[in-house]
């Protein structure tokens, strides 16, 4: 695959900002105030935080066994999806209902939308994506898996046949991935090129930092690095992320404990009247309700605000598992608004 090719002109042609770090003992080149102070011991509020954050980089990519040259950080991975459709264009292709971004950030940079509703398991409609790869031959191809907002992951088969079908690049968003038993991808461009994943910190307790990851083809990072600004990543940000990501005992205890809050919310739900939930591997539930409107506003007038989804799923809310005492308040209310209206 030539990622020359694909990628928009203006693109090839650009040279990324380049920010070198270079060592001194007197720093007067970046126009920074000397005076600053110091938060968290070691943060210097007056001096512009690493533009390329190797630190943190490279632990995100030891820990997921990949060269950190094969990694990218955004400002969430909103930013990333942002720097993606910039840097290749359209058309983009993604399976409907999904992560509202794709869309909206298509649109924005005026690339060509093309989206393609999924079966009705939730699951991809191969056909119909593989005819639309065939045809409109999708600069991108976006897939979040597991899905927002239906919480289940996508079979790996389809994803596979997508990914060898694509002529474009096949970004598989992995943002619920922890929370799931299904593979990952996000090894998988060693074998295919065109493979993007993308990662975030925001759904295992970092969402304040605005810290996502790509992880592809350095060829590929390496044109997407063009066209991110050169600070998109704070020093706080950075500082706080590498810290939190070294408290790994906390990190999977909590992720484990979200897991177990998933099956046993779904096992409840499951048992109640005029409630659908769909397996999820994530850390929310969708779930189809009978009035949800009215569902949807007894709990926020119990002050449990849930997501309401029915404008893009009929009789559709979403529900994010929260700690045991949260779970259980939601329960309680759910099977009284459902008492009452029975
Ligand atoms: N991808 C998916 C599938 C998401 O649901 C979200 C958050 N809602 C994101 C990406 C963006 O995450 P962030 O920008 O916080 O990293």
């Amino acid at each position: 695959m030539d990622i020359k090719k694909l990628v928009r002109p203006n693109i090839r042609s650009l040279k990324a900002y380049k920010a070198k770090e270079i060592p001194c003992r007197v720093k007067l080149d970046a126009n920074e105030r000397p005076y600053g102070f110091t938060v968290l011991k070691s943060i210097k509020t007056n001096r512009y935080p690493d533009p390329e954050a190797l630190e943190l980089r490279k632990l995100v990519a030891r820990g997921w066994k990949v060269k950190y040259g094969n990694t990218l950080h955004g400002n969430g991975s909103d930013e990333l999806i942002y720097y993606l459709i910039t840097a290749f264009g359209g058309p983009v292709l993604y399976p409907v209902p999904t992560f509202s971004m794709y869309g909206i950030i298509s649109q924005a940079l005026n690339a060509r939308k093309i989206e393609v509703p999924l079966d009705e398991n939730f699951d991809l409609d191969l056909k119909k994506m593989l005819k639309v790869i065939r045809k409109d031959k999708p600069k991108l191809t976006f897939l979040s898996s597991p899905n927002n907002p239906t919480g289940n992951a996508f079979s790996v088969d389809k994803i596979e046949k997508i990914i060898k079908a694509s002529k474009g690049l096949v970004v598989v968003d992995e943002a619920y991935q922890d929370y799931s038993a299904k593979r990952s991808f996000l090894t998988l461009f060693k074998k295919y090129k065109n493979i993007v994943t993308l990662r975030t910190l925001s759904k295992i307790g970092m969402a304040g930092l605005r810290t996502g990851f790509m992880i592809a083809d350095t060829e590929i990072v390496d044109e997407v690095n063009k066209v991110r600004l050169p600070f998109n990543l704070n020093s706080l940000s950075q500082k706080v992320a590498i810290e939190g990501l070294q408290k790994k005992k906390e990190m999977s205890s909590s992720i484990r404990s979200i897991i177990s809050e998933r099956k046993k919310l779904f096992k409840e739900m499951q048992k109640m009247d005029g409630i659908d939930p769909n397996p999820s591997d994530a850390n929310f539930i969708l779930f189809k309700a009978d009035s949800s409107d009215n569902i949807y506003k007894g709990l926020l007038k119990k002050k449990i605000l849930i997501r309401d989804m029915s404008g893009t799923i009929k009789d559709c809310l979403r529900v994010t598992v929260g700690t045991p005492a949260e779970n259980s308040a939601f329960l309680k209310a759910l099977k009284q608004l459902y008492n009452i209206m029975i």
